[in-house]
């Protein structure tokens, strides 16, 4: 039940319908199970494909559908507004920040052999720039491609942690040193490499607080060696391309903000509907209407913002400080709406079967990657103060 029901094209509300069908056919029944694995079967990878839920926005001629960013939104908004909040993440890094990378970035050789292949999920792909020792200060990763003239190769060198898809993936997407004579952000570049590959090891799929069935896994690379033809964009150019496509890796995560919320709370008057105390309702305590009026009121309010934000990077406007206020107030309203509803099931709330009690756990890790609320509140305040 939305109460600003925003105008949509057919073709958009059909896309919604056929994600829903999806996930009631392939996901639902399964889910539980996956969570408890730590993984989705590979299988599902193609499914999604064969959907042509992976690369919406990709020209059609390198396997996409050629679509605006909205449509990108409309999947990862339907996997999290019911609650498949692993398949969204998983998505998101494989479809909507991998891709683009490639797309944007790639030579015409690169496009052409990994984009239709991501499309069909016949290529998973990963993005690995956290290190042991460098989240937040990207600028103090160690990984290192030394360059061997002899061969004309680079030899990367390093340990990469938390890699979304790193189960999966058949490339990453590497974030490594290029030249340490100059400041990192100056001397870093993106090389796509292949796995398996010689010198390339995936760690253990981390055991985490939620989103369970989205592996995340250490990476580590001892002299993996490729091509100058890996490289994505140029040479010591890695972090400018990097920052290029933050804002919307920051939006995504907002818009998978709004609809985690939309979710939680639509199952939450349900519930609270049908749940019998002290001779009535739940839902006939004034405290639980006061609390989810007040609650989907800040949702909607917040989706309008995110709504233009969207409009923004269909526009190619959306800056670096819109999209981190986006995900840092969307991230952290998440926390508190999914914590307020969890309150109204009470006991059940803490129950792991309770899709509630999961969606409060998913939610946790929305504050942190892509950009923790504080790094968002740096970015926001050095702009405000450098007037
Ligand atoms: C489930 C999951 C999936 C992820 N997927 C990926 C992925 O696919 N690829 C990838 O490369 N990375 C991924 N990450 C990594 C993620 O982006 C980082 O965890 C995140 O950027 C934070 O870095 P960190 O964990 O090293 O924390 P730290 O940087 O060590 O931060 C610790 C604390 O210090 C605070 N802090 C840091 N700097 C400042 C500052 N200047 N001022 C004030 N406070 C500060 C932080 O906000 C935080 O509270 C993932 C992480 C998780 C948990």
């Amino acid at each position: 039940m939305k109460i600003t029901q925003e105008v949509e094209s057919n073709e958009v509300q059909l896309l919604r319908k056929s994600v829903q069908e999806f996930c009631k056919k392939e996901v639902a029944d399964y889910y539980q199970q996956w969570e408890r694995d730590g993984l989705v079967p590979r299988e599902l990878w193609n499914k999604l494909g064969e959907q042509g839920f992976l690369l919406m926005e990709v020209p059609e001629k390198y396997g996409g559908l050629g679509t605006t960013y909205q449509y990108s939104a409309v999947i990862m908004e339907e996997f999290y507004r019911l609650g498949f909040n692993s398949i969204g993440a998983n998505i998101s890094v494989h479809g909507l920040i991998t891709a683009q990378y490639i797309l944007n970035y790639g030579t015409e050789r690169q496009k052409e052999y990994y984009l239709p292949r991501m499309a069909t999920g016949e290529l998973v792909g990963a993005v690995a720039m956290t290190e042991p020792n460098a989240g937040s200060d990207l600028q103090g990763i160690k990984a290192l491609a030394r360059y061997d003239e002899t061969r004309n190769e680079y030899v990367i060198s390093g340990s990469k942690t938390f890699i979304t898809n790193g189960q999966h993936c058949d490339f990453v997407v590497v974030v490594a040193k290029t030249d340490q004579n100059v400041k990192p952000s100056r001397g870093t570049t993106l090389f796509i490499v292949d796995v398996p590959a010689a010198g390339f090891e995936r760690g253990r799929n981390l055991e985490k607080l939620g989103l369970h069935s989205c592996d995340t896994s250490e990476l580590f690379f001892d002299e993996v060696r490729v091509g100058e033809d890996a490289i994505l964009g140029k040479k010591n150019e890695g972090f400018r391309i990097l920052m290029s496509e933050l804002p919307r890796e920051r939006l995504t995560i907002a818009v998978s903000a709004i609809a985690s919320m939309e979710g939680v709370l639509d199952s939450t008057i349900q519930y609270t509907k049908e749940r019998e105390l002290f001779g009535t309702t739940l839902d006939h305590f004034q405290n639980t209407r006061f609390v989810i009026a007040d609650l989907y009121a800040k949702m909607e309010v917040h989706r309008a913002f995110v709504n233009e934000c969207i409009k923004l990077l269909t526009e190619n406007k959306l800056d670096t400080v819109k999209a981190s206020m986006a995900k840092l107030t969307c991230s952290e309203l998440q926390g508190q709406v999914i914590d307020e509803c969890l309150q109204l099931y009470g006991g059940y709330g803490y129950m792991m079967e309770y899709p509630v009690a999961r969606a409060f756990v998913d939610a946790r890790v929305q504050r942190i990657y892509g950009g923790t609320s504080e790094i968002m509140k740096k970015i926001i305040s050095n702009e405000l103060f450098s007037k």
